[in-house]
């Protein structure tokens, strides 16, 4: 089995990484990965500020896929994602929606147990294990992993998960894709910065296409496609992510602009990944039984 160890990590997006693993088009990896303060935090007791916040959000990577081009589309089946057995949230003074609330930080430490994220004796989540960050080699200049884009990185958006599958855009030749951040639990929005942080594994089938393009992430899963969109301002966000489905929406299904308008507007739902990251992340849905096909 191809497999590439965390420690194969990086914290930028980047052209200029070495390649953790070369493989085929058409082959299965699988990534074992760290949570996003690089676990860090074992102990409830433990200062966030003595944290080491030059090592936050390490993506394992990258992986160089062989027939990869700029301009095609790199197709990523997300398989399996397992899960450490216990992830860790926290309250950080002046992250997230209530930041400046926040006087002093806390991280708790939660087990999770079968299916349940503990949150407390009495709160028990349901396990519903996603990727915070996935993503490619950018063009131009490296992103953090911790910022959101075209190539994805810092999405935090809770519909890529097992079973789903992710096609991003290809700058750079081996496209470069690596990922990290994984939850056990997160809100849409994750408002106050962090979501269920667990290390873990995930294995993904990936694939060169060749011929179709696309300018932003775009998610299958088993009911809807979702066409993912980051910006400093959420409407703007969401504004792309709308247009970017109508655009689909337009040639799919032969409408004109108007009438690929009013599907959307229909049938169509414009959600928030999260609105806590150095740029915001909106999806927007349309249902599978609409639209067969994309590319
Ligand atoms: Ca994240
Ligand atoms: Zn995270």
């Amino acid at each position: 089995m191809k497999k590439i160890n965390k420690n194969r990590h990086v914290f930028i997006m980047d052209k200029n990484h070495p390649p953790a693993l070369k493989v085929e088009s058409g082959s299965i990896v699988t990534f074992e990965t760290y949570d996003c303060f690089q676990n860090q935090i074992t102990k409830e007791e433990q200062s966030m500020e003595a944290l080491d916040w030059d090592h936050i959000n390490p993506a394992t990577g990258p992986l160089f896929i062989e027939e990869a081009e700029p301009g095609d589309v790199l197709k990523i089946e997300i398989q399996r994602i397992e899960v450490n057995p216990y992830g860790v949230i926290a309250a950080i003074p002046g992250a997230g929606l209530m930041g400046d609330q926040v006087q002093t930080s806390t991280v708790k430490v939660l087990p999770i147990k079968g299916d349940k994220v503990i949150f407390n004796e009495n709160i028990h989540l349901p396990l519903e294990p996603m990727i915070g960050v996935i993503g490619v080699a950018p063009k131009g200049e490296g992103v953090p992993c911790g910022t959101p884009g075209a190539h994805g990185g810092n999405m935090d958006n809770k519909k890529i998960k097992e079973g789903t599958t992710l096609f991003l855009p290809v700058y750079q030749k081996g496209a470069l894709l690596s990922m990290g951040d994984l939850h056990g639990a997160m809100g849409d929005g994750e408002v106050m910065v962090s979501g269920v942080e667990v290390g873990g594994e995930v294995s993904v089938k990936v694939q060169v296409l060749k011929g179709p393009s696309i300018s932003n992430p775009i998610l299958e899963d088993q009911e809807y496609y979702y066409t993912i969109a980051s910006h400093k301002e959420l409407l703007e966000a969401v504004k792309i992510a709308a247009a970017d489905m109508q655009k689909l929406v337009m040639r799919e299904l032969d409408l004109s602009f108007n009438e690929a308008g009013m599907l959307l507007s229909a049938a169509g739902n414009a959600e928030v990944c999260q609105v806590v990251d150095p740029l915001v992340t909106a999806r927007f849905g349309f249902p599978k039984y609409l639209m067969k096909s994309f590319l």
